[in-house]
């Protein structure tokens, strides 16, 4: 049977969340229906949810109207990861091509076969919000799923940081896992249907877009795929939450030294304690995450100049985007997602 374990309680989000736990209860998926498929059932635990704000300190910058070209590859063809968006009937037409210019970006990128539904709507406060269902997994079992699902020289790195134990290295429990970071590694960890303002849509997230301002910033990409990549997985439990998140198998102190506490800091850009994502155990740091409790995400990084697509609070400088190289698709790779390989790129393009 499912049971709820957790919730989040991020404010603006409260009364969304109650909601929506009591559309779970009415429209909980068969247990047996899933055992039959994977052989064990993930027990539902919360809805996770992020929120990417304007930093409030941030430098004076120019505002631009004009829309950031997105990066579009090579569409992917074949079976691989292929995302539906639906549309509120408040997004535009022009903010609905940067979404599927950005959706183009990520099935060009990574290869897993499975569909991941979202839900996008515009919304007038904050910049971005995702909101995703998330199961808890037993870390052996994810274990296991991520090796079998190994291919780049960084998910060799990574999976070498990760105990072949019962429980996570972080704090010995179970990970737990958005839907749509469930089946890319072969895990029964089926979408669902939200609640307001969501409402009745089965997906694997809702993503809120404050397309006024993030536009008047040259931001909505940015804003796009920073809800996106937490919607396909990355993000930590902390603060509120015990049982770890993917990523924050990767979030360290030091050398050695793992991190997964909360830091009572509110400041804005976040001050030490930090904490950094790395994939070799902490000798090499990747970016810093956003370690405090500042109402940021903790799985965020740090305020960049620059900005970077998972900053937590973005001073709007610059227009950035996800190219394959960006910490966030290599978090995305080591949790799970397959980057597609250069040979299979060319493949691609020459075997129409
Ligand atoms: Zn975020």
């Amino acid at each position: 049977m499912y049971r709820l374990t957790r919730w989040a309680t991020t404010n603006s989000l409260l009364p969304f969340l109650v909601l929506t736990m009591s559309t779970v209860v009415q429209t909980g998926v068969s247990p047996g229906g899933l055992q039959a498929q994977s052989g064990y059932v993930p027990q539902f635990a919360h809805f996770a949810t992020s929120r990417l704000d304007a930093a409030p300190q941030g430098p004076d910058v120019g505002v631009s109207t004009a829309l950031p070209i997105p990066s579009i590859r090579t569409s992917a063809s074949g079976a691989g990861l292929v995302i539906h968006a639906t549309f509120n009937a408040n997004v535009d037409a022009a903010t609905q091509t940067i979404i599927n210019n950005a959706i183009a970006s990520y099935e060009s990128t990574f290869t897993n076969p499975i569909t991941v539904n979202i839900e996008f709507y515009e919304m007038s406060s904050g910049l971005g919000t995702s909101t995703s269902p998330t199961y808890t997994v037993p870390y052996s079992t994810y274990r296991t799923a991520l090796m079998n699902n190994s291919a780049s020289a960084d998910d060799a790195t990574a999976l070498a940081t990760l105990p072949d134990d019962s429980g996570n290295p972080v704090n010995g429990g179970s990970i737990e896992v958005t839907s749509a970071n469930g089946r890319a590694i072969g895990l029964d960890t089926p979408e669902f249907t939200f609640g307001s303002p969501c409402q009745n849509f089965t997906g694997s997230g809702c993503i809120g877009l404050n397309v006024t301002l993030a536009n008047g910033h040259g931001a909505l990409l940015s804003v796009v795929e920073h809800e996106m990549d937490e919607v396909l997985g990355l993000g930590s439990a902390l603060p509120s939450f015990a049982t770890p998140s993917p990523e924050d198998l990767f979030r360290w102190a030091s050398a050695g030294t793992r991190s997964f506490a909360t830091n009572p800091s509110m400041a804005v850009p976040c001050v030490a304690p930090s904490a950094f994502f790395s994939i070799d155990g902490g000798n090499t740091n990747l970016n810093a995450f956003n370690n405090c409790d500042n109402g940021g995400d903790y799985g965020d990084w740090i305020t960049h100049t620059p900005s970077q697509v998972q900053d937590a609070f973005t001073n709007f400088s610059g227009t950035p985007f996800l190219s394959v190289t960006s910490t966030e698709i290599r978090a995305l790779d080591v949790i799970g997602y397959t980057i597609v390989s250069q040979k299979k790129r060319k493949t691609q393009i020459t075997s129409n």
